[in-house]
């Protein structure tokens, strides 16, 4: 059992409780997409409000609702989350099919649209918020109605059923996590035959491509990932999960393979992925277009839920050096410092303040492109990802296996694990990434060796794990280094060719509009220097030292142009 108990991280943790929580349910109530459930429950005919995967939000909170409680204990939100479950329940159709959108007499037939009805997407939030829900009030409301939808799907869809898959992936990872819970072993079954039936073209050829829906090739034959990144990612996350509870260690080493690939060829500085606007998708290797990228906060969850799988399946640390560039740097960007707006897309490249997608308080804003945060998008799945991400970070900071505790994300928090049938327990106190001190404390310890580890980052000096017979009160500091570093970026990365990025721990850095001199345009502004930034203004040939800001602080005084991407002064470093 982890517990963050300090830092940036805890004040996200209580801003998503007291806000972003509590938006969400008030934006999806408003918008009339709870009210979906209330009236298919009450049998009357009714204009379907909102997207087809509407019913998934919905879940989602449920979902944040319940790792909240199991993080915070009781609070005013228990109460949101029983009504909407009852409400959720009560829409269940007889045989188990639960969809707010297709199958009544004046809907679409049910499974008549496999691209983008999302039915099956749906019922796999349903499941993953069920699972929260038990475990977080031991109430079968919900695990009922993932139970009998899960049964209905595996009827629907298993070995003698429709050969199909969802066009957008989750039902996979979700039928595992059903499974663990419940120990029903058709449930790996068909998230196994759902996870081997893909890739074969069983979906429509669409103008994305096959590839859009991971259709285009089984997943144990890719070598990398493609198409739409969150369907891509939901997908590898689920087959890593299947991979794990079937041991089959081939699919596992095709997952290695893609997460290398995607990582060191489609993916941003920032750790975010997808440079495609038009279908929200993975480019080819090294298209990563800075002011064109697309880097959907849901795609840095799903990453981050990849990385988080591939970590407890190896113990291997660059795992967790993903997990935690992708937190600081697209998770800690997307809200607002009010917790009541989002960026669905994070660019890396901002030229004009504000963009041209003006905000929005009193309706829905169109999803990409966005310069400023808003409070609600037509396509809201960013936000009460978010949400549950967010309630659930305890469990990303560390592991505990027989030898001890291993450290996977600097944070002060509580960490408990049992050596040897006794409790071992660590307090980690620190400030980071304000500064790299980590100090590590011992609170209660077992009689025999336990092993204390704290993952390296890729920036930093060693960390070497400690094994000895510990007592109360033993403590350690750890000093990771902080200094800024300038990263050049690969050259077959033809749009940043001449540009260098600068981070500091886990932040990359931006420079932003508003804290440049008076008069220079951003665009006009290339780097003499890195630490301290000093940057000289094309034109005049005038010098300033300018501040850069961690990329996840931009936008927060205001409409700004920004970039991380920063040109080189060519006429200090001339081209040989
Ligand atoms: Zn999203």
């Amino acid at each position: 059992m982890n517990r963050i108990t300090g830092g940036m991280w805890a004040d996200l943790q209580r801003l998503n409780r007291t806000a972003m929580i509590p938006h969400a349910v008030q934006w999806m109530t408003r918008l009339g997409w709870v009210a979906n459930f209330d009236r298919a429950a009450a049998g009357e005919r009714y204009d379907h409000r909102g997207r087809e995967f509407a019913d998934s939000e919905i879940y989602k909170i449920i979902e944040a609702i319940s790792l909240e409680h199991l993080r915070s204990g009781p609070s005013e939100l228990d109460a949101v989350a029983d009504d909407l479950a009852g409400r959720v329940a009560a829409a269940q159709e007889p045989d188990g099919y639960l969809h707010t959108l297709f199958g009544r007499p004046w809907q679409r037939p049910r499974y008549s649209d496999f691209t983008w009805g999302h039915e099956l997407y749906c019922a796999g939030h349903l499941l993953q918020a069920a699972v929260a829900h038990h475990r977080a009030y031991r109430s079968t409301t919900l695990l009922d109605v993932a139970v009998r939808l899960a049964d209905h799907i595996c009827v629907m869809f298993g070995p003698h059923g429709l050969n199909r898959v969802c066009g957008h992936a989750e039902i996979e990872l979700a039928l595992v996590a059903l499974y663990r819970e419940t120990r029903e072993r058709r449930y790996l079954d068909q998230a196994a035959l759902f996870v081997d039936r893909r890739g074969h073209g069983t979906l429509p050829l669409i103008e994305f491509g096959r590839a859009f829906a991971q259709d285009d090739l089984p997943v144990r034959k890719a070598t990398v990932l493609r198409g739409h990144a969150v369907r891509a990612l939901y997908l590898a996350a689920g087959a890593v999960d299947v991979a794990v509870e079937t041991g089959d260690d081939e699919l596992l080493a095709a997952l290695k393979t893609q997460w290398q690939n995607t990582v060191d060829r489609r993916t941003y500085v920032t750790g975010g992925m997808g440079s495609h606007h038009m279908d929200e998708a993975f480019g080819e290797d090294f298209v990563l277009p800075a002011d064109r990228s697309y880097c959907e906060t849901c795609a840095g969850v799903a990453s981050i839920m990849f990385s988080r799988r591939l970590l407890l399946a190896t113990g291997e640390s660059r795992y967790a050096d993903q997990i935690e560039r992708t937190l600081y740097n697209i998770l800690a960007t997307a809200p607002g410092d009010d917790g009541r707006s989002f960026f669905y897309a994070n660019t890396l490249h901002q030229r004009h303040p504000g963009g041209d997608v003006p905000v929005n308080d009193d309706g829905v804003s169109i999803r990409g492109g966005a310069g400023e945060r808003q409070p609600w998008y037509e396509v809201s799945c960013c936000a009460p990802n978010l949400a549950r991400t967010l309630a659930g970070l305890d469990d990303y900071v560390a592991t505990a296996d027989n030898e001890g505790i291993r450290i996977h994300q600097y944070m002060s928090s509580t960490l408990e694990a049992t050596i040897g049938g006794s409790p071992f327990t660590l307090d980690v106190t620190t400030d980071y990434p304000t500064t790299g001190t980590i100090t590590v404390t011992v609170t209660q310890a077992p009689a025999v060796p336990a092993t204390i580890t704290l993952r390296q980052p890729e920036w930093s000096p060693s960390t070497p794990g400690r094994t000895r017979v510990w007592s109360p009160g033993d403590t350690f500091t750890v000093d990771l280094d902080l200094r800024e570093r300038v990263t050049r970026p690969d050259h077959r990365v033809d749009a940043v060719r001449g540009c260098v990025a600068v981070q500091r721990g886990p932040d990359v850095l931006a420079l932003e509009s508003v804290d440049l001199p008076a008069g220079w345009a951003l665009a006009d502004a290339v780097l003499v220097s890195a630490d301290p930034a000093v940057l000289r203004h094309q034109e005049t040939g005038e010098e300033a030292t300018v501040p850069l800001i961690p990329y996840r602080r931009w936008a927060r005084r205001g409409p700004s142009a920004m970039r991380v991407w920063i040109p080189l002064d060519q006429t200090v470093a001339p081209p040989r």
